[in-house]
């Protein structure tokens, strides 16, 4: 597909073994700085997981390295075309994991995971009886947008997840699950994870939310609301037949999907708000957060008349 416009945001993941992965986050910065990338990345000995955006030049050499890279050669880019940047600055953080159940023994999808469905399967399948489309995300995810009929744990953190399924999925073992995220990450522990505790029909959607969106013949059907994503956009829109708002002003409980940060810089509450309340309200979630010294809304403001 020719690309409309001048920037490209990735978005990608691969489980598999990095050898001193502290040292390869290192020279993987200094690589994307030199190639003026902005973005996320978080390596593990587990693998690596990103977004990061640039030029449709920068992005696309970014692509061609990777998949020059024998461990990384079949590594599957979701790519989003932007009319910029979608972060501010570079980042790529060595950690212990680049998804954390925080389980004991962790889970190594490449041994275990779920059956892989495609945007067309997993569209067929949610339709069926007696299937749990299980939402893999967290709670503020799942606020803007979720499958249609799916299952929101209500969870602030991926690693409370094995505690809710415990709780809440046991009885449910012999059901088929649908399991989905953003981009697939995810799911693949979860899914890996559900396997182990014992549940026998464990499927997950193939490039998460995003690719279901792209797929030329779902076209993002049943999924309501837009997505969330981790980078300045806050959310992208997903269903191309049908445009349902799920979620509802903070304040004035309109249909709403704007998330919006508080302007305390102390708070920082995402919550979603709409046009006419983030003025009234000065873009604060509380009388507190309002009244804060270094309001960033009234700071805005000055500045703009100034
Ligand atoms: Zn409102
Ligand atoms: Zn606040």
């Amino acid at each position: 597909m020719e690309s409309k416009k001048s920037y490209q945001i990735l978005l990608y993941y691969k489980y598999v073994h990095i050898e001193n992965h502290e040292e390869f986050a290192a020279e993987h910065l200094a690589f994307c700085k030199e190639l003026g990338l902005k973005g996320r990345i978080l390596v593990a000995e587990e693998g690596i997981n990103g977004t990061v955006s640039g030029t449709v030049e920068q992005t696309n050499k970014y692509m061609e390295t990777i998949h020059n890279d024998p461990r990384f050669a079949d590594m599957e880019f979701k790519i989003d075309e932007a009319d910029g940047h979608a972060f501010k600055k570079m980042f790529v953080r060595p950690r212990k994991e680049i998804v954390s159940l925080r389980l004991e023994n962790d889970i190594n999808p490449n041994e275990k995971t779920g059956k892989y469905l495609s945007p067309k399967e997993f569209y067929e399948e949610m339709q069926k009886e007696d299937v749990i489309v299980l939402d893999a995300r967290n709670d503020y995810e799942y606020e803007i947008g979720h499958f249609r009929g799916a299952i929101n744990p209500g969870v602030d953190a991926f690693r409370d997840l094995p505690k809710w399924v415990k709780e809440n999925l046991s009885e449910h073992k012999d059901k088929k699950i649908l399991a989905y995220c953003t981009g697939g990450i995810r799911c693949e522990k979860l899914t890996g994870f559900l396997l182990e505790e014992g549940f026998k029909d464990v499927g997950q959607l193939h490039g998460g939310i995003i690719m279901y969106g792209k797929d030329e013949e779902v076209q993002g059907e049943l999924y309501d609301g837009k997505c969330y994503v981790f980078d300045e956009r806050i959310s992208v829109p997903i269903n191309k037949k049908e445009n349902i708002i799920v979620s509802n002003c903070y304040y004035c409980g309109k249909k709403e999907d704007r998330y919006v940060n508080c302007a305390n810089p102390d708070c920082n509450r995402q919550h979603v708000c709409c046009e006419e309340c983030e003025e009234k309200y000065q873009r604060s979630c509380s009388d507190e957060c309002r009244a804060h010294p270094r309001n960033m809304y009234r700071r805005e403001l000055q500045k703009q008349n100034a």
